[in-house]
């Protein structure tokens, strides 16, 4: 089956790709396969000089990659020119802090010696979304190739250039043949990949459905897995925070990529005392958005990747509006071009608060109090990103705790770091992705203990 991308602000077709043989796939496998032994063995400072190489490449090609991301997913080309910057700056943090991650690590036992060693597993499958289609996949590829892993990615359909593009990169820097390859093929293919014995392990991102059969596919055959799924996360404001702030990184942390992004500020869960001061300083933001043409300067918001995603939030809108909702802003759509909508007086059991919203949707929420609030926050199948509003750092400390998520960032935007571990709990996932936390998900932990 072909594979054609489509650029969803013109809704012209980029290009049509051939998806691999069974033979083409086999031989990539096989590619792998084989580079793992080379690649493992070298030292690791021998696998920092390609990574450097890949740090200056990925910033002298900023401007290509960029126009190519921004064409197959519709993210203005200051977003994609950031994200691909974001690539760079993950390669210098594990530039830096491979060395000492990957190092042995003695333990004190009563043995002569006794010590971890951590060693790569082999060929890992990565199976990514669109939505960041280089920062996922960069996120995965940095830490587990220093490892001494390889990589085989299957990208999704619509970003398929892509990932053609970040294999070329990988080439480019001269890595071993098989090092890192993109695999064109249907999701469907994933099983047979994964329950190849020359495949390690597999990482995913993507929806909760893609996650459960991914990981009941790596279960099956004893593999490892990493699943990074979907989010509803709450931006709880309490009545003493910085009203302002909060509010420009409201809008900002759920409207940055058309509202694609996992960790989005999906639900905005209010103080009532602020709530109505909060939402009108939020549809000021929302109002400010330029929506538009992504490769123009001016547009602060492209459309979404897909007719189908502009539909669902249609849909999601129209049901909440439906069920009770007050719509304050927004709703029009033209192809890909979701007018960014927020919406008031949102409640559990509307399906904006049930369940995720993947695009430029938000919603207020009214909680009577802060127990109020992170109960309202707990009540989600996800937990992935959450953030939290107060200038009383020692009750954000306390209530931080007590929010469900695999992350909860305090007076600021949520948002992915190489220096902290990220990943979610519930339907959001398990493992954790970089950070040194995320760079031994695929790899022995060796005890080696000598006497
Ligand atoms: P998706 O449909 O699950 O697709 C993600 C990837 O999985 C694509 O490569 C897709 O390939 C593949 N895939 C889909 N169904 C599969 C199956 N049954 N078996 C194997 N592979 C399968 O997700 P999406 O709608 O593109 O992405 C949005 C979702 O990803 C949202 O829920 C979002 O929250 C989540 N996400 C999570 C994170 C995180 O870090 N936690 C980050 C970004 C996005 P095809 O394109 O060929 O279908």
């Amino acid at each position: 089956m072909n594979v054609t991308s489509v650029n969803p602000y013109t809704q012209k077709k980029i290009k049509t790709y051939p998806a691999l043989s069974a033979q083409s796939l086999d031989r990539k496998i096989k590619q792998a396969d084989r580079a793992f032994t080379d690649w493992s063995a070298l030292s690791l400072e021998e696998r920092l000089a390609y990574f450097r190489k890949v740090a200056a490449y990925l910033r002298s090609e900023k401007q290509r990659y960029a126009e190519l991301m921004t064409a197959e997913m519709g993210k203005t080309l200051k977003e994609s020119a950031a994200e691909i910057e974001k690539c760079a700056v993950g390669c210098d943090y594990y530039l830096a802090h491979a060395p000492k991650f990957l190092a042995d690590r003695a333990i004190e036992t009563e043995a002569k010696k006794s010590f971890i060693s951590y060693q790569p597993l082999g060929v890992v499958l990565a199976v990514m979304p669109w939505n960041f289609p280089f920062w996922q996949v960069f996120r995965f590829a940095i830490p587990s190739l220093l490892a001494g892993n390889v990589g085989l990615l299957k990208h999704a359909a619509n970003v398929s250039g892509c990932s053609l593009a970040i294999e070329e990169i990988f080439r480019a820097c001269d890595f071993p043949t098989g090092a890192f390859q993109s695999l064109l093929i249907e999701s469907k293919t994933v099983e047979t990949v994964l329950k190849d014995p020359r495949v390690k392990a597999v990482t995913l991102t993507g929806s909760e459905r893609a996650g459960a059969s991914v990981a009941g596919i790596a279960g099956s055959q004893i593999k490892k897995s990493v699943l990074e799924l979907g989010g509803s996360d709450a931006l709880i404001v309490l009545a003493d925070a910085d009203l302002e702030k909060a509010a420009e990184v409201a809008a900002q942390s759920r409207m940055q990529n058309a509202g694609q992004s996992c960790i989005a500020a999906k639900r905005f869960i209010v103080e009532k005392s602020v709530k109505k001061e909060f939402t009108e300083r939020v549809l000021h933001h929302i109002q400010a958005i330029q929506q538009g043409d992504p490769t123009l300067e001016t547009t602060t918001m492209g459309p979404v990747a897909r007719i189908d995603l502009a539909e669902t939030i249609e849909r999601q809108c129209a049901e909440t509006v439906r069920q009770g909702a007050r719509i304050l802003s927004g709703g029009n759509r033209a192809g890909c071009n979701v007018q960014p909508i927020l919406l008031d007086k949102v409640k559990p059991g509307m399906t904006a608060f049930d369940e995720e919203t993947f695009g430029p949707l938000a919603v207020v929420i009214e909680a009577k109090d802060e127990q109020d609030a992170v109960k309202l926050a707990n009540q989600s199948n996800y937990g992935l990103g959450s953030a939290l509003w107060t200038q009383d750092l020692d009750r954000a400390d306390r209530l931080a705790r007590q929010i469900q998520a695999g992350s909860v960032f305090v007076n600021s935007l949520m948002r992915s770091d190489a220096r902290v571990p990220f990943g979610g709990v519930k339907l959001s996932g398990f493992g954790r992705e970089l950070s040194e936390v995320g760079m031994k998900e695929f790899l022995n932990i060796k005890t080696v203990w000598i006497e």
